[in-house]
């Protein structure tokens, strides 16, 4: 059988940093500084000029970047924060961990991503922030989004955790709303070697109060012993600090590889019943996932995985039809429930070669060319 084609190959990243993280690596243990340092400010210091805003503040994890913004901005009990349906639970589980309520908004047909128009039935007078996922790597139309929750009088926050170098009209995500939340888990496009995430903003007093909240309600960021607010403990290592700095150097170069293999596997599927998700020409989408729709997808996907090909799907349940956030579930949310069925994530990585499209795209040519082989017997 042909080489199998891994989903990603996280392996191959970690061999390339390598050389440069050992040295600091060493360093740091000896240091016996493990929390927070120097490697954790120098990070956010280019983490917020690589996102074009002026601060980055080193979270635990993406969903707490989430968590932790919303009760900075003064989110809380008796609030709606209105979410896409199509997202990763965390986005929503974010809303509910800050003592919200989320409300689910249906996506686009095209994008799979939040519109003004989907945007706009799930306001409510009780919408106290809305937050946008660009999710799979791709912004949605920001201007016409920015229109709507200005409309409505509450504040953007953006769920970048997949857009890590994405832009709209040139802006990069996290830039545009009242603070971008990223996650670097391993499998992200910029990822640490364990859990870590970031809030960027513009916004020096509400920086401070992410950092303070993160860091046991400290004003400050010592490590005294007098606690201003309610926190939790959400700080970044210092080790992945070091990772993350590392990497983050060569994260243009793996970005524009993804983007190359985005191309390739549009031009040579143009024309399939596998129908890409569309990009939209004023967005650079970082390709953190490339979906597909196909209706048949499950025979699909266990056909590639008979070749040895690694696919995934995202999501399988839309949010709202979780067992665990049914309750908050409004009404049925049409295009996000199709499309849970249909998408299919197929291999994308820095280190793939054109070589592995093309086996991946004969497989999926041979498996829709049985569906039309099957259609002239019938
Ligand atoms: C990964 C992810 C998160 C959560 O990030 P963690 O670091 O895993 O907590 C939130 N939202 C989206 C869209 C994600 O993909």
């Amino acid at each position: 059988m042909a080489e199998s084609i891994p989903f990603t190959d996280l392996g191959l990243l970690a061999r390339e940093v390598w050389p440069e993280i050992r040295q600091p690596f060493l360093q740091a243990l000896l240091s016996g500084c493990y929390v927070g340092g120097d490697a954790v400010t120098d990070f956010e210091t280019a983490w917020a000029a690589y996102c074009g805003v002026s601060h980055a503040v080193g979270v635990g994890n993406g969903t707490d970047a989430i968590e932790l913004t919303l009760e900075a901005i003064g989110v809380g009990a008796g609030d709606e924060v209105v979410v896409p349906a199509n997202t990763f639970v965390a986005t929503a589980e974010a809303v509910v961990r800050a003592g919200a309520v989320p409300r689910f908004a249906d996506v686009d047909d095209a994008t799979l991503l939040l519109t003004a128009e989907t945007l706009e039935p799930a306001i409510t007078p009780r919408t106290a922030a809305v937050i946008v996922v660009h999710l799979y790597g791709q912004m949605p139309d920001m201007d016409a989004l920015d229109r709507v929750v200005r409309r409505a009088g509450v504040p953007l926050v953006e769920d970048a955790a997949q857009a890590h170098g994405a832009t709209w009209n040139g802006r990069r995500a996290g830039s545009f709303g009242v603070a971008g939340c990223f996650s670097f888990y391993p499998g992200k496009n910029l990822g640490a070697f364990g859990d870590a995430g970031a809030v960027v903003t513009r916004d020096a007093v509400l920086a401070e109060r992410v950092r303070t909240l993160a860091n046991h309600g400290r004003v400050g960021g010592s490590a005294h012993y007098e606690h201003a607010l309610v926190g939790t403990n959400s700080r970044l290592d210092a080790l992945q600090a070091i990772v993350l700095s590392a990497k983050l150097a060569h994260n243009e170069r793996w970005t524009e590889a993804r983007i190359a293999l985005a191309d390739e596997y549009a031009q040579r599927l143009a024309g399939s019943p596998v129908r890409l998700v569309v990009r939209n020409p004023a967005a650079r989408n970082v390709y953190h996932l490339l979906v597909a729709r196909t209706a048949d997808r499950d025979r699909v996907r266990a056909r590639l995985a008979g070749q040895g090909i690694d696919t995934g799907v995202h999501y399988p349940t839309p949010c709202h039809l979780q067992p665990a956030f049914a309750r908050f579930a409004a009404e049925p949310l049409p295009v996000a429930e199709r499309a849970a069925g249909e998408v299919l994530s197929l291999p994308l990585f820095p280190h793939m070669t054109d070589e592995h499209v093309m086996r991946v795209c004969d497989v999926l040519d041979a498996v829709t060319g049985e569906d039309r082989d099957e259609l002239v017997d019938a």
